[in-house]
């Protein structure tokens, strides 16, 4: 997947949806898999069936929400108190939800504003509650908030363990409807009163999205009918893992440095084997020191 591959006229792993259209919400595309890229390369792992390949919800969901993020400082960067007032107060109402955000000027981007990269649990607390209508006047403020928490809400229905079909239906028409008001035009005549603004363009929809909105509930129905979900396939829990490892590697002084003949990933997976044998055997990791005073224990005797 993605719009800039060689494969981006037909981005899609799951069906021949051409990346012009990939914004359509009333066209419906199959789980049917790509035959339309004529450059396609043979898949990895042959002995996968095509529909097996399970869309990551983590990913669905992080690279949304960055979407979501860009489009909306896009917006602020153009206004000319950003420097001085927008930016400051965005950071304020981040420290109100408990997440650590700033913006900064990179050398590697030109000069232009960039901003720390949240991991998903921060990105959950911000998409389900920063006020975005703080930022953003009239109308379209209040539409990008509503947007921003109905993929929340949408999000949370893709992670159950357990769904109706009546549920998966409704996810179906609600991720359509959230894809059509993304990317809805702008109606009525300009600067008049009745006017309805649009919020983003249609060119701004990704691959990500169409995924979310054509795909997502054809696998909901298709694992629920072995009684799976979505969320046992998520690469959150590896994620997680990897960053268990990381935060050890370069926290952790029992690594050794650079003395150590070798490997990191050896040094990091012995030392988990030995967390792990420590647990299962029940070995205490601090040894108790115990004084024996002997004249207590003549006492005793
Ligand atoms: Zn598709």
């Amino acid at each position: 997947m993605g719009i800039n591959a060689p494969n981006s006229k037909y981005f899609c792993l799951y069906c021949n949806c051409q990346s012009n259209l990939r914004w359509d919400m009333d066209r419906t595309y199959e789980n049917k898999g790509n035959d339309a890229c004529e450059n396609r390369k043979l898949a990895i792992f042959p002995a996968i069936n095509q529909e097996n390949y399970i869309p990551d919800e983590l990913h669905l969901f992080l690279r949304i929400v960055d979407v979501l993020m860009e489009c909306f400082f896009n917006d602020l960067f153009k206004k000319k108190e950003f420097e001085k007032k927008i930016k400051i107060e965005i950071e304020q109402e981040m420290q109100k939800i408990k997440v650590h955000f700033e913006f900064f000027k990179s050398n590697s981007t030109g000069g232009k504003w960039n901003w720390t990269s949240l991991m998903g649990p921060d990105k959950k607390k911000v998409v389900e509650h920063f006020p975005i209508s703080k930022f953003i006047s009239g109308f379209r403020g209040i539409e990008i908030e509503k947007l921003w928490r109905d993929f929340f809400n949408l999000y949370q229905i893709l992670r159950k363990p357990v769904l109706l079909d009546s549920e998966i239906d409704k996810f179906e028409y609600d991720a359509k409807n959230w894809v059509r008001t993304f990317c809805q035009a702008t109606e009525g005549t300009p600067n008049s009163v009745i006017q309805k603004p649009g919020l983003y363009r249609k060119q701004d929809v990704t691959p990500y999205m169409h995924v979310f909105a054509q795909h997502v509930h054809q696998f909901m129905r298709q694992l629920k009918q072995k009684n799976l979900a979505l969320r046992f396939f998520s690469t959150s829990s590896l994620e997680k893992k990897n960053h268990n490892h990381v935060r050890l590697f370069f926290g952790g002084t029992t690594m050794g440095g650079g003395i150590e003949k070798k490997s990191v990933v050896h040094n990091i997976m012995s030392f988990e084997n030995r967390q792990l044998f420590y647990l299962i055997n029940k070995t205490p990791k601090e040894l108790k020191v115990r004084n024996i005073n002997s004249n207590n224990k003549r006492k005793s005797n």
